[in-house]
């Protein structure tokens, strides 16, 4: 089981601010921007290249959630990332979106 499913199972506490039947964000343990949320499907796609077809409603649930907490958060400008792989940074195995605002980002990313 991967960190991020035993958050959503409620066995390792998280800092959660929203939660659906699909999907959950909770706040990113070391934030790297004033506000940084990580949004998770509930089901265990390990990256997004291990989607296929059959979570074409989840992707797009993912990015409404991501839209959601953003509005939740005051944030109008932002930025939604996605670390494929680990050459690409990802370091959990459970798909997840890092949404990150309030303060200026700077292009390209590191
Ligand atoms: P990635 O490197 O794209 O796989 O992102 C994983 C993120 O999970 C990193 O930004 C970590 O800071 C974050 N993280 C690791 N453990 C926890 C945790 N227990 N609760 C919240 N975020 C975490």
């Amino acid at each position: 089981m991967t960190l991020f499913e035993k958050i959503i199972a409620r066995q390792i506490p998280a800092d959660i601010v929203y939660e659906d039947a699909d999907t959950i964000a909770f706040r990113d343990i070391s934030p790297r921007a004033p506000v940084h949320v990580l949004v998770c499907p509930k089901k265990a796609i390990p990256k997004l290249s291990d989607s296929d077809d059959g979570d074409t409603e989840t992707l797009g649930k993912l990015l409404r959630s991501v839209a959601r907490v953003a509005l939740a958060a005051g944030l109008t400008d932002y930025r939604v990332i996605i670390n494929n792989g680990a050459g690409a940074g990802q370091s959990v195995f459970h798909l997840h979106l890092h949404l990150m605002g309030g303060r200026t980002l700077t292009w390209p990313p590191g």
